[in-house]
């Protein structure tokens, strides 16, 4: 007898540990993005489901970093290199 399930995909596939810390060196390490890539990211991430408010603070629920001054949204959009776990526009892929 075969069993079928029909279980939902989920809608993305969160980092794990080594993939979160070789992005986090590389993204920290990257230099500054452009004024016009910082805009569009706090737009996507402002309209985003995933977002993470905390009194002032913004956090991506998505990318499991913990919560620090360099995940808070503010500074980390600012990264040159930065990986979205959504794919939106703006981040690399
Ligand atoms: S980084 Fe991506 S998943 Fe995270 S809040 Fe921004 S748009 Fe959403």
């Amino acid at each position: 007898m075969i069993f079928r399930f029909d279980i939902p995909a989920p809608k993305f596939s969160p980092p794990g540990l080594i993939s979160r810390a070789v992005g986090f060196a590389r993204s920290v390490t990257s230099g500054r993005a452009s004024d016009e890539t910082i805009a569009v990211r706090r737009r996507e991430c402002e309209a985003c489901p995933e977002l993470v408010r905390e009194a002032d603070e913004l956090y991506c629920g998505a990318c499991r970093c913990p919560r620090t001054r360099w995940s808070e949204l503010s500074r980390k959009l600012e990264f040159a290199y930065l990986r979205c776990p959504l794919g939106r526009p703006g981040f690399d892929q």
